[in-house]
């Protein structure tokens, strides 16, 4: 399958991304995603002076996403 700059790709979950930079041996593509990945999540701790034992302690979970992610992808 030939590969342009330009043509749209799968990115690693499964979106529909586009590819912005291909090797020489076109055996290596990035391609970017215009849509959020989840990054990380991160489990906050809300006032943890105020909160008498820690099995009381409100926990809040953040999640982190990223847009226009590129990855380089090995074809
Ligand atoms: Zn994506």
């Amino acid at each position: 399958m030939e590969l342009n700059v330009g043509d749209s790709f799968e990115c690693p979950e499964g979106h529909n991304a586009r590819i912005v930079w291909l090797s020489e041996d076109k055996k290596v593509v990035a391609v970017r995603c215009s849509h959020e990945h989840l990054s990380k999540v991160l489990k906050v701790v809300k006032h943890p002076e105020s909160t008498p034992s820690y099995r009381n302690q409100s926990r809040e979970e953040r999640k982190i996403f990223l847009k226009n992610l590129v990855f380089v992808i090995k074809v």
